[in-house]
């Protein structure tokens, strides 16, 4: 039997974040492409040309699967590939597709019901990842609810599956990936991108805040 997770995303600062209640019970195989098929819902309010309007918002859902994938090797990398129609998915995919929605109130869940700005659902059978309106495609909000169609639960300290405390994959967020799938391809230890917001990614390093824009990690 299928469960459910569900995201919120809320405007917390400098953040923008999500909740969920229970864990998928399957996740992905990365080391086999990973599918998502954009659903004609995808395209709800855009103005004027179609195409360009859905490329727009996938280039920001895009951002968010490269959060976590971008910290592996590019030869090692996990594929993710994007459809517009199931008849585009190979035959043999191992990965089963995930649905690209935007549905007003698709994420109002529980009991009482609450209204999320987006949620990663798998009751069907049929993995989806539905944000409420096309303002609610964010990256943190899409890397959150990958987070949760690769199998992670929210985790109470700083990382993109916590609520409300993170904005970008952490290392903290690999390990728990790697840890879930019991291997990982290869990817980087080493953490190079810093800011003065984002000091977790540079931890042995002190500086001074005015300093904060020519900062690089080592
Ligand atoms: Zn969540």
């Amino acid at each position: 039997m299928a469960k459910v997770a569900m995201g919120l995303a809320l405007a917390l600062g400098l953040t923008s974040f999500i909740l969920s209640q229970e864990s998928p019970t399957y996740y992905l195989n990365l080391r086999e492409p990973i599918y998502f098929v954009v659903d004609p819902s995808f395209s709800t309010g855009c103005d004027g040309d179609t195409d360009v309007c859905v490329k727009k918002r996938l280039d920001v859902f895009r951002a968010g699967l490269d959060d976590w994938f971008k910290h592996f090797p590019k030869r090692f990398r996990p594929k993710t590939i994007i459809v517009f129609s199931p008849e585009e998915m190979p035959l043999r995919a191992v990965n089963f597709p995930i649905s690209l929605q935007i549905k007003e109130n698709g994420c109002v869940l529980g009991v009482p019901p609450t209204k999320y700005f987006g949620c990663y659902l798998t009751d069907s059978g049929s993995p989806r990842i539905i944000f409420n309106d096309p303002g609610q495609i964010t990256t943190p909000t899409s890397a959150h609810e990958f987070g949760h169609a690769l199998g992670l639960n929210h985790r109470d300290t700083y990382s993109i599956m916590s609520w409300g405390k993170g904005n970008k994959v952490l290392p903290i967020d690999m390990n728990d990936l790697c840890n879930l799938h019991q291997e990982c391809p290869p990817h980087d230890e080493t953490w190079c991108e810093g800011t003065f917001y984002d000091s977790c990614r540079c931890p042995s390093e002190s500086f001074e805040a005015s300093e904060e824009s020519k900062r690089v990690c080592e």
